[in-house]
């Protein structure tokens, strides 16, 4: 078993065990699973092959004696010709004045540097003396500590294969491999520890990458059985006919992708398992309908509706709305915040628990311990990602079983949606209700202020209103932007005949209850506010967006401030003002000006800042890979979940000696531990 201690592998004693323990490696398989990190280039290359600034192994003939100049402090530059095929180019050594006397003309070199294809110049950092040699070519890079160096690392990693030849198990059986023509573990290992070129590599990597994101996939599917079938018997019995009155009575018609998600949604209500469903839809696509119509369908299987929200605007925006579209129907439906208090907050919390309120909408006020339903069948949660996992999970452990859905205006890049939730179904509506207008967006800098107030003041007279983001509330020292107490000052006295709202994080409940108010009725005109007006609110009169230093915010966010216009029939606009100072920076600008897709957006976010970001907090359950990338390793991972979900419904696979190896690994993981599903 390769299970036992690195002391096993000839060379290494107390001491270096030691060191790779700090390292996380304590057993055999620990070492041959230790990845390098990156990889030396030592592939003799053409000159014409070689990018600019690349770093590149060439072979050649000295044309020039070197020469050598010193500069203060001990550096120097040793420089002479090369001819490298038909090509006469220059190469430099700094520091190493000795190597003059062993470098003579005509002499055949071996040297690896990093090339400026400009100056015809190569930057020296590693001499061969004579012709290319076949034994250094690609060579790894581990991450290494203490007093061990890359050398030794190579070293014992040779040792260690040679000792443990054939050794290594592959828990993927054949008719996998097969399948997709990856190789055995320990040809993959190899591949990785001592590549014989970029290709082999690739294989290799992408055999390790399927591992790893199959077991990842394994555990999502076998989760989700389990949950479904621990659930069996919670089948909501709703009134058809009613729910279509209800959706008749809407002030629209539902959009193709409204119905079908409707459809998805009541079919897994009336299902004997229990809905586990994300529903994402960009800014503005309608999903309030969706749960007012799920929420509905619950009331008439004589069962109890939540609406959880982030924001206590967000909260009371939902309440109202959904109580005007319920108001005919004859729903009991109340409001819960931390703001809800005395006697009012006794009332409610009683009413719930005799059943009394039908729908409860609140904030995260609706998972404290004092919050009882009576028969809490259908829990939805908007604007989801911003709930931490345990969050979701305690709101939906007051019910028995309830059913789940959550909603998110954050387009989740594909990888994602597969990875942090891939223990859960998905609807998405991908259309937009009919008549809006793309938002017009532009990337001002912030030179061009005046123009863009102009605009706005023209919009205003217009009798439109705008948005002014700013990313901090007031003044801070550390860092040099924009606040919204400082802009609210400038454009009061801006736009004298206008009013003009502040609004943030810091002000009371009930103040900012108020500012919204005052902007939703158009008393107030221009609102300045900081990124809590991010989610939900809706008020449709208002058109232009505009927000400063807009590069401190990631794309997904922008979109999501970008949202709170074009909710009307009027065109509208998003200005983004931004001198940033990175290329990425920019690149998100110009991303901006060019799409309003979420779905889009968020693939070029994730690609652009990577999947640890992207969610916000650390509770997404995307784990960290060692081999497998989520942005780049996508098809990889579709491949991966569809074997799992395919598998994990197979006798072969639970039964079976072919996937004995797999199960035990999971057992080991304690994936296969029932007791500690949530
Ligand atoms: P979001 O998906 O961002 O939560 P909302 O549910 O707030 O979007 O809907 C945005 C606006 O679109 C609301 O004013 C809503 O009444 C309206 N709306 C929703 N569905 C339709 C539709 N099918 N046709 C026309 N307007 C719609
Ligand atoms: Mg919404």
């Amino acid at each position: 078993m390769l299970t036992q201690s690195i002391t096993t592998v000839t060379g290494i004693g107390e001491k270096k065990a030691e060191e790779l323990a700090s390292m996380g490696i304590h057993s055999v398989e620990d070492l041959l699973e230790y990845l390098p990190y990156r990889y030396e280039d030592y592939q003799k290359k053409d000159l014409a092959e070689i990018a600019h600034d690349e770093k590149a192994t060439i072979e050649g003939k000295v044309h020039s004696e070197p020469s050598l100049r010193y500069f203060p402090k001990k550096k120097s530059r040793l420089s002479f010709r090369m001819l490298i095929g038909k090509y006469l180019i220059t190469a430099t050594i700094f520091n190493r004045p000795f190597l003059k006397n062993q470098i003579s003309l005509g002499q055949t070199l071996t040297v690896t540097g990093k090339w400026d294809r400009n100056k015809m110049t190569l930057t020296v950092s590693d001499v061969h003396f004579g012709a290319f040699s076949d034994d250094r070519k690609i060579e790894p890079v581990y991450s290494v500590k203490g007093s061990l160096y890359g050398k030794t690392m190579r070293k014992i990693i040779d040792q260690a294969f040679r000792q443990f030849s054939g050794m290594i198990e592959d828990p993927i059986p054949q008719e996998l491999r097969d399948a997709y023509r990856l190789p055995d573990k320990e040809s993959a290992l190899r591949m990785m520890h001592f590549p014989e070129n970029f290709q082999a590599l690739k294989a290799g990597r992408r055999r390790l990458a399927y591992e790893e994101l199959l077991f990842f996939q394994l555990k999502m599917q076998i989760f989700r059985k389990w949950n479904r079938q621990q659930s069996e018997g919670a089948s909501l019995k709703f009134n058809r006919e009613e729910v279509d009155a209800f959706t008749r009575s809407l002030p629209f018609q539902l959009t193709e992708a409204q119905q079908r998600v409707v459809e998805e949604i009541l079919r897994d209500l009336s299902d004997t398992s229990r809905m586990n469903r994300l529903l994402q839809g960009d800014v503005g696509s309608g999903k309030t309908v969706v749960a007012a119509i799920a929420l509905y369908a619950a009331v008439t299987a004589n069962k109890q509706g939540a609406l959880m929200v982030p924001t206590e605007i967000l909260a009371e925006q939902h309440f109202q709305s959904l109580k005007e579209l319920f108001a005919p129907f004859g729903i009991t439906i109340a409001l819960l915040t931390s703001s809800v208090k005395g006697k009012l907050r006794k009332e409610t919390l009683n009413a719930l628990s005799e059943g009394e309120i039908q729908i409860m909408v609140g904030t995260h006020a609706l998972i404290q311990d004092e919050v009882n339903f009576k028969n809490l069948g259908l829990v939805i949660t908007d604007e989801q990602h911003r709930f931490g996992v345990n969050q979701r999970r305690v709101l939906r452990e007051k019910g028995e079983s309830p059913d789940v859905l959550f909603m998110t205006a954050t387009p989740i890049p594909r990888t994602l949606a597969i990875s942090a939730f891939g223990d859960m179904d998905v609807s998405t509506i991908d259309v937009m209700p009919a008549g809006r207008k793309p938002i017009i967006t532009h990337w001002a800098k912030h030179g061009m202020l005046d123009r863009v107030l102009d605009f706005i003041k023209k919009e205003i007279e217009n009798g439109r209103q705008a948005y002014v983001i700013c990313p901090l509330i007031e003044e801070s020292e550390k860092v040099d932007v924009q606040n919204a107490i400082d802009v609210h000052a400038q454009l009061t006295s801006y736009f004298q005949s206008y009013d003009v709202g502040l609004m943030h994080g810091r002000l009371h409940p009930t103040e900012k209850d108020e500012v919204m108010r005052r902007f939703a009725a158009n008393v107030c005109q221009v609102l300045v506010s900081t990124t809590v007006v991010e989610v939900g609110v809706n008020v449709p009169n208002a058109t232009i967006m505009v927000i400063y230093d807009a590069e401190r915010f990631g794309l997904s966010q922008l979109h999501q401030l970008r949202g709170r216009v074009g909710r009307g029939s009027e065109q509208s606009y998003c200005v983004l003002i931004a001198d940033p100072k990175t290329e990425e920076g920019k690149e998100r600008m110009r991303i901006m000006t060019e799409t309003t897709n979420g779905f889009e957006l968020s693939e070029k976010d994730l690609e652009l800042r990577g999947p640890g970001d992207f969610f916000g907090n650390k509770q997404s359950g995307v784990p960290n890979f060692k081999v497998a990338d989520l942005v780049h390793d996508y098809r990889i991972l579709e491949t991966a979940r569809n074997d799992a979900a395919r598998l994990v419904n197979t006798n072969k696979f639970w039964n079976d000696d072919t996937y004995k190896p797999i199960r035990e690994i999971l057992t080991r993981q304690g994936v296969l531990d029932k007791e500690r599903l949530d």
